[in-house]
């Protein structure tokens, strides 16, 4: 049976593909600093675990076969883009990405897949809404607009000379703004899809949508995501690819697809606020051509499904704290308070 270490398996995506790989047959090892928000882990094993910490990182990496690296100080707009926490991102997700092909170099441990971001993709060609779909060869030279996607290009290049110098045999994806039930939807680290959903979800008649709406995004499923990643590492493909739809959407009419879903009569004031470049599209033509495969499930699809979470999951928090006023962790106290005081009122 193959081991493999899942390090952020008690993030969104990083929780997903524990299931997968156990589904998948694998003896699974996560570590993460905190256990999954919303479901118990399906790892063998989970090491609650600091990555910046090599003696951590050592124990972790000891013994497996495979390693999915998806840990990263990272989150939406609101995290990434308003500057205030760049030392942070950059500090600490490198520190990790070095310590973990350190202690793999030493325990002869070959194979990695590298959770990288569409945000490594150069500002310039990302200018307009109605940019063409960013091709992997549009990488160089490297001019991100965050230092969130400075950090990924730098991590890309260090798997890579790894794969160079010491034979690890890499695989490198770029995430394109992935989605899905189980993933964080308030607090401040949350991604457009899920904040759209749960603003959705509590608002009386109007929802703040960031910028001018116009600006353009495509969005990927959890499921087919964590598929594109098995496909990946099953592949002999080890130049970066991006793993995204190809479905491109501006932020008002995804809003507007959203206010459609929950059946409610929602109005959308356009407001100043962090915003990442103007448009962005995954192309994919390299990874049809790589893995025969690529993302094909349609946005409406997945995000009927994941409104329906966070409406379920809100509404039981929310009974959940009004039954036990004193009780509830971390996370019931910070939906309770985006909630108003009617609502609650409504759910006795
Ligand atoms: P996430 O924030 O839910 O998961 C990341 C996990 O890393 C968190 O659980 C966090 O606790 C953990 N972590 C952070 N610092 C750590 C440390 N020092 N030690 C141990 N664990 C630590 O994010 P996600 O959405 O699941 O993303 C997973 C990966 O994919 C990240 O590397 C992210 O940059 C990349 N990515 C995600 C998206 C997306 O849309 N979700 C897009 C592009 C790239």
């Amino acid at each position: 049976m193959k081991k493999a270490l899942v390090c952020g398996a008690g993030g969104f995506i990083g929780s997903h593909l524990v299931k997968r790989l156990k589904k998948d047959g694998y003896w699974v090892r996560g570590v993460d600093l905190v256990y999954p928000e919303f479901s118990k882990s399906q790892a063998d094993e989970f090491i609650k675990g600091d990555l910046r910490n090599i003696s951590i990182v050592d124990i972790c990496v000891d013994g497996v076969d495979e390693v999915y690296q998806l840990a990263a100080d990272m989150g939406g707009a609101d995290f990434i883009f308003t500057g205030e926490n760049d030392s942070d991102i950059m500090h600490n997700s490198a520190m990790i990405n070095l310590n973990i092909v350190d202690s793999m170099r030493r325990h002869n441990v070959k194979k990695v897949f590298y959770s990288s971001s569409a945000c490594m993709y150069p500002q310039e060609h990302q200018l307009e809404t109605d940019v063409p779909a960013l091709t992997e060869d549009m990488a160089y030279p490297g001019n991100p607009d965050s230092e969130y996607g400075w950090e990924k290009l730098f991590s890309e290049r260090l798997y890579l000379a790894y794969g160079k110098n010491y034979g690890f045999d890499v695989r490198i994806a770029r995430f394109h703004n992935i989605f899905g039930p189980e993933g964080t939807y308030i607090g401040g680290r949350e991604k457009a899809p899920a904040a759209l959903c749960r603003k959705v979800i509590e608002s009386k008649g109007e929802i703040m949508v960031y910028g001018d709406g116009k600006q353009t995004r495509s969005f990927l499923y959890i499921d087919e995501c964590v598929d594109g990643v098995r496909r990946l590492m099953e592949s002999e493909c080890t130049e970066p690819l991006n793993i995204g739809s190809d479905e491109v959407i501006s932020i008002n009419d995804f809003a507007k697809m959203i206010i459609d879903i929950s059946g409610k009569e929602v109005t959308i004031k356009n407001i100043e606020g962090p915003l990442g470049v103007r448009g962005r599209n995954s192309d994919n033509t390299l990874i049809k051509e790589k893995l025969g495969w690529c993302p094909t499930q349609k946005l409406e699809v997945g995000i009927e499904k994941t409104y329906d979470w966070i409406n379920e999951t809100l509404h039981t928090e929310a009974r959940y704290i009004f039954e036990s006023p004193d009780g509830g962790d971390t996370v019931y106290r910070r939906t309770i308070n985006s909630l108003d005081r009617e609502q609650i009122k409504w759910l006795q």
